[in-house]
């Protein structure tokens, strides 16, 4: 009998970009995540959420142990391990406080145990250290990088003697020796089409080689989802608790004025929308905004008058921007709203699809 391959939705999420990291053999753990202990001491509990797999229990000990020495009783109440072994006790404790919006743990090192059957929302990475065993695998995996349709990484560094352990697809994937997308690779396992990614650095690592947008965020590190602290020189403002109130009051009033109102998009108005989840989203990264375009880039903002509104309330609780630009045609077109393919899979993620028959029985839990 043949079995029939499941998903739920499709495994071409192209709001997830993938990228993969070859290692030198002599890179130490913490240098490859340098990044994020950085982050944990600055941000703390709202750091970005992010799974990283490891493919075996001594790899989350090492990484969690390097995590916890770095950060040294600094924000390690942010990080947590949860694989096969760890008590029951602890894999509740871990899971009430990560999968809570704004749970106090930001980043859990975990091995595939993580995630079977439980919803996390607001992962905004999930990366790898060393190879999941199949496409099937890693796909499911990234997949747990979704956050309403908002941009998220998907970031897997190996060494080459993580090659050794996973299939020929697998294999195949990451050493990639004709440079394609990686995308349309894992489209291609999966016997589906990839949906086009604008503009190019939103898609792959592959991709984003080949991208001549002239974004300064266009070829930053794997670390994406958090521009600001990539780049040493990024604007950044302190922000006082009575402010970050203000800001959420003044936003929730905005949001309650914009969805009034109603929208030229019609149906699909969810272009023209400011929601709860963005309104929070907008309040913990409010040190980083200062244009229309950091906006647009790093937050489900579609529609540039709502990237305007939301600039001019930012310059009114801060004082700090002197105008609020006007983004470039060219900037803009990156988005195409117009492309029915890249809004079919923004918003029709409930629809459920049986792709194609296969040998393969997986449950695409995403
Ligand atoms: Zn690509
Ligand atoms: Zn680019």
């Amino acid at each position: 009998m043949k079995n029939v391959l499941f998903i739920s939705k499709p495994p071409d999420k192209n709001n997830i970009k993938m990228s993969v990291h070859k290692l030198s053999q002599e890179e130490e753990l913490e240098t490859t995540f340098s990044w994020l202990t950085e982050e944990l001491k600055t941000k703390k509990n709202r750091t970005s959420k992010t799974i990283i797999y490891c493919q075996s229990i001594n790899a989350c000990g090492e990484l969690y142990s390097m995590m916890d020495s770095v950060l040294d009783g600094d924000a390690v109440s942010n990080i947590a391990m949860f694989h096969s072994k760890t008590p029951e006790a602890l894999k509740t404790q871990v899971l009430d406080n990560f999968v809570p919006m704004d749970g106090p743990v930001r980043v859990v090192v975990a091995t595939t145990a993580l995630g079977m059957g439980v919803n996390i929302p607001n992962v905004e990475r999930v990366c790898h250290f060393g190879i999941p065993d199949a496409v099937e695998e890693y796909v499911q995996e990234i997949g747990r990088a979704r956050r309403d349709g908002r941009k998220s990484h998907g970031i897997l560094y190996f060494k080459s003697y993580h090659l050794a352990h996973c299939d020929d697809s697998m294999k195949a994937l990451i050493r990639n020796p004709e440079t394609k997308c990686r995308r349309e690779m894992v489209a291609m396992h999966f016997k589906t089409k990839h949906a086009k990614v604008s503009p190019l650095h939103d898609c792959c690592d592959v991709c984003t080689e080949k991208c001549d947008c002239s974004l300064s965020s266009c070829k930053e590190g794997p670390h994406m989802a958090q521009p600001a602290i990539t780049e040493g020189n990024a604007p950044m403002r302190t922000v006082e608790d009575d402010e970050r109130q203000l800001l959420r009051e003044i936003l929730q009033e905005l949001k309650d004025s914009t969805n009034a109102s109603g929208s030229i998009f019609g149906s699909n108005n969810l272009l023209a929308q400011i929601d709860d989840n963005l309104i929070k989203e907008l309040v913990n990264s409010c040190e980083y905004i200062f244009t229309t375009s950091y906006l647009m880039e790093n937050f489900a903002i579609f529609n540039i008058d709502t990237a305007q509104q939301i600039l001019t309330v930012f310059a009114d609780v801060f004082g700090d921007i002197e105008e609020v630009e006007f983004v470039t045609a060219m900037e803009l077109s990156k988005f195409e709203e117009d492309d029915p393919l890249y809004l079919n899979h923004c918003y029709s993620e409930d629809v459920e699809e049986i792709l194609s028959e296969d040998e393969l029985s997986y449950d695409f839990d995403y």
